[in-house]
């Protein structure tokens, strides 16, 4: 399939009505990062952390972890790769960590949650992340920030360990970028002062459908019931759209449905202008995207949502193929 687009690699992915989307990849391991240039991906906006923590048997050492993140940083040769702290928990357990038992470990204690509470661990992981940065842009985004209070103090604890890391002596970032995602619908809700306070916003679609359908990623048999087109999903996607353009911070997404050409179609057409995906689907997306008028795919959206349509996958599909 790489094949089969690498004629596109090189070429953006503009849309015939010349609205130009941002393409990223989403990584967890090193031997992802390879894919950022054959895929054409202009870097990774989500770089998934716990993926080195679950492949080992104990907890990493702070040396561990940033002679990895400069290797990452090394292999990416200066496109940004925006790191997600550790999201633990939930689906993703690790070996050395005692297991709580939890009736809904997806709503129960996991990411940052538990970053904020056993703070050494979170604190040791920005540590690395910063003397992995030394002399380079630091992109750093807290998972699962349900309440903005939570974003404040991750921010803070990465603040104060910039300063204990620069009184150390160690070198700086060049810059630092520090984002939260959004997975839970009540941070959609949130004051302005929450989104003035990001350098940028990330979506993470898996789970905010889980949580606005309540509806378990996991379970096939809930989750098949509701779409990702459905217009109240795609009404909270644009809520979320308008809030961030109004107060000017960068928004993407990197849920697995950006990398779905026609749900990618139609969140470029909502106004997101960053997609992170599988390396592999950069491809299929990026071809969708170059012939798509996003602006007469908007006009459909809005058309079908004035007539009432509950759900816009049979028409946008209709468009699309006709295109
Ligand atoms: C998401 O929830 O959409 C996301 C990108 O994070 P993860 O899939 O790792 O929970
Ligand atoms: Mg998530």
């Amino acid at each position: 399939a790489q094949k089969r687009y690498a004629g596109l690699r090189d070429l953006p992915a503009t849309a015939t009505c010349g609205t130009t989307v941002s393409l990223l990849m989403n990584a967890g391991l090193m031997a992802d990062l390879p894919s950022l240039e054959g895929s054409g991906a202009e870097g990774v906006g989500l770089f998934r952390t716990e993926l080195q923590f679950l492949i080992r048997t104990r907890v990493p050492r702070r040396s561990e972890l940033a002679a990895l993140y400069r290797r990452v940083m090394d292999n990416a040769r200066g496109k940004p790769v925006i790191f997600r702290t550790l999201d633990i928990g939930s689906d993703k357990v690790l070996p050395y960590m005692k297991r709580i038992d939890e009736p809904n470990p997806a709503m129960g204690w996991r990411a940052i949650r538990v970053g904020l509470e056993k703070r050494g661990v979170l604190q040791m992981q920005l540590q690395a992340l910063i003397r992995a940065a030394e002399g380079r842009d630091l992109h750093v985004m807290f998972p699962f920030i349900a309440d903005c209070d939570e974003y404040h103090e991750s921010r803070a604890m990465l603040l104060a360990q910039l300063e204990r890391e620069a009184a150390l002596g160690h070198a700086p970032p060049t810059s630092v970028r520090i984002g939260a995602m959004l997975e839970t619908p009540s941070l959609a809700f949130a004051p302005d002062a929450f989104f003035r306070e990001c350098d940028f916003i990330s979506i993470g679609g898996n789970d905010l459908k889980q949580f606005f359908f309540a509806a378990d990623r996991e379970n096939e048999r809930v989750r098949k019931r509701y779409d990702t087109l459905s217009v109240p999903f795609l009404n909270l996607v644009e809520m979320i759209v308008r809030r961030c353009a109004a107060l000017g911070v960068p928004l993407s997404f990197c849920g697995e449905d950006a990398g779905r050409p026609v749900e990618a179609a139609v969140m470029a057409a909502l106004g997101l202008t960053t997609l992170s995906m599988r390396p592999a689907s950069i491809g299929p997306v990026k071809a969708l995207l170059r012939r798509t008028d996003l602006r007469a795919l908007r006009a459909l959206i809005d058309d079908k949502r004035e007539s009432g349509a509950t759900n816009l996958r049979p028409a946008v599909t209709r468009f699309l193929a006709e295109g």
